[in-house]
């Protein structure tokens, strides 16, 4: 837990997201501004700023969970592809330092990467 991190707050149960998956060790749950249908975040539960402070092991357990949340998402939403990203550093766009992935179905709309 570290300190004001909203995302601590959301593995502690101090503020509410709705969650897609939860273990010991990573929570995945919907962002709370949706830049498209399904976008989700999966975090790891210990508090790690950005993918330069973020200890391998941690790095493998949270990927490995990636691909069984990706097509969870892909069964749901029905999307016609998956950009899946991550901001490290206030200029790459990050605003959340908790380390984090982006899952962000993707419908044949035009913007992010076009
Ligand atoms: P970043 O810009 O750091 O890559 O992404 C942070 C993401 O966290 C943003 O997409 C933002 O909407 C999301 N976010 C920020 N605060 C909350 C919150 O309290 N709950 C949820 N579910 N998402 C949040
Ligand atoms: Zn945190």
């Amino acid at each position: 837990m570290s300190g004001n991190c909203v995302f601590c707050k959301i593995v502690q149960g101090e503020i509410p997201a709705v969650k897609l998956y939860e273990d010991d060790e990573i929570v995945a749950f919907f962002d709370i501004s949706q830049v498209t249908k399904g976008h989700a975040l999966v975090i790891p539960k210990a508090h790690h700023a950005d993918i330069f402070s973020l200890p391998e092991k941690t790095a493998a357990t949270l990927f490995a969970a990636v691909p069984k949340l990706a097509s969870a998402l892909k069964a749901e939403f029905a999307p016609a592809g998956m950009n899946i990203l991550n901001n490290n550093g206030e200029a790459a766009g990050q605003t959340v330092f908790h380390y984090h992935l982006h899952l962000l179905p993707r419908y044949g709309e035009t913007g992010l990467y076009g």
